[in-house]
């Protein structure tokens, strides 16, 4: 799977305070490009807060309308665990 390296690189990290704009302007970036990413979702781990639990993780947001992380309301700030996942083209059309 391309995205291993990128889970486990960002499941590694702290989060830069401006994680969500970075994160999801370069998921724009792919949509607007070759458009093979059709959005994001948000993925929590089992360390993930609570808030972050609440978020339906199946959603496909538009980078513009995608919960910012870390969650106002998330204890852990900068270091949760949840973080953004490009949704392929692909992956919605096999639905
Ligand atoms: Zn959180």
């Amino acid at each position: 799977m391309a995205f291993d390296w990128l889970n486990k690189f960002q499941k590694a990290q702290t989060k830069a305070p401006n994680y969500a704009e970075k994160t999801l302007a370069a998921y724009k970036l792919g949509m607007k490009a070759k458009g093979s990413i059709a959005g994001v979702r948000v993925a929590t781990s089992p360390q993930s807060c609570s808030a972050a639990q609440a978020i339906d993780a199946t959603e496909i947001y538009h980078p513009d309308e995608a919960p910012h992380l870390p969650l106002a309301d998330c204890p852990h700030a900068q270091t949760c665990q949840c973080v953004y996942r490009p949704v392929m083209k692909y992956e919605v059309e096999e639905k």
